[in-house]
């Protein structure tokens, strides 16, 4: 299975000069690499970034025709394409961008917007019919955590497959290309705390095992792991089977660290 990383950039950078300094660094990185056939040429990885919706469109107009595909950070839960829903982005609109993917239920959208599972079956609903893959992140907080839920909570998100399958079971066959699963606990987002690697290793077994059991078709599903994960800890998550990438955020702010936890998968 053909690893996936993947830089959040969240609400980053400011400036849109630095979003072309970023991603210029990423691409005479990846370039030079693959001029001077070292890992870096990406033969080894999927790399996909998730620009701001400002900065969308700029994004995956650059990254056309390169290596790194374009995603975005999230869609609207309304089905219809335009309309009256001020400052929200249809799939339509992020389909039209370029973008062939977009995160969805990360942590802090389900924190800061309420996001439900109901919000997130509308919204998987939408970006599936317009053809964008899903990156849907999954997660327990410290308290959960601590309170031994990690995979009751677990269970809970991952239902929201289950109910999409109920409503459209003819798209199983083909959600296994158009659904990544990103494990992000909450306490390690931007914290510098992570689990242990067999901790992670056992939670993505279950998360496999639990979404295998939705449909015979998705018996092979990439699942990633995000939370403070560096240059300097990437290697230690790499090494483990079950864990086929990573989600990452603030170390994929800057190329050089952004690539070199590519290089570990
Ligand atoms: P950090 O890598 O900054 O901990 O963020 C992880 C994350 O939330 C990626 O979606």
């Amino acid at each position: 299975m053909k690893a996936w990383v993947i830089g959040n950039w969240k609400q980053n950078p400011a400036a849109s000069q630095d979003v072309d300094t970023l991603l210029e660094s990423l691409l005479t990185a990846i370039d030079d690499g693959a001029k001077a056939s070292t890992e870096l040429s990406n033969s080894h990885c999927n790399l996909m970034v998730a620009p701001s919706c400002i900065h969308l469109a700029a994004v995956s107009t650059r990254l056309k025709g390169t290596p790194i595909l374009c995603a975005a950070q999230n869609i609207s839960a309304h089905s219809a394409s335009t309309g009256a829903y001020t400052g929200d982005c249809s799939a339509q609109q992020v389909a039209d961008t370029g973008a062939m993917w977009t995160l969805l239920g990360h942590s802090e959208r389900r924190q800061y917007h309420q996001e439900s599972n109901e919000c997130l079956l509308q919204k998987m609903t939408h970006a599936l019919a317009q053809e964008l893959g899903v990156v849907l992140c999954i997660g327990e907080t410290q308290t959960q955590y601590d309170a031994n839920q990690t995979l009751e909570v677990i269970d809970g998100q991952l239902s929201v497959i289950k109910d999409l399958l109920v409503q459209q079971p003819d798209i199983a066959a083909s959600l296994s290309d158009r659904l990544i699963i990103a494990y992000e606990p909450v306490w390690a987002i931007g914290t510098g705390k992570v689990p242990t690697v067999t901790e992670v290793s056992k939670t993505h077994q279950h998360i496999k095992q639990t979404v295998a059991g939705f449909a015979d078709s998705l018996n092979e599903m990439t699942v990633l792991y995000g939370g403070s994960v560096n240059a300097d800890n990437a290697d230690s998550f790499a090494a483990d089977s079950m864990i086929n990438g990573a989600l990452v955020g603030g170390a994929s702010l800057k190329a050089e660290s952004f690539l070199a936890i590519a290089n570990a998968f």
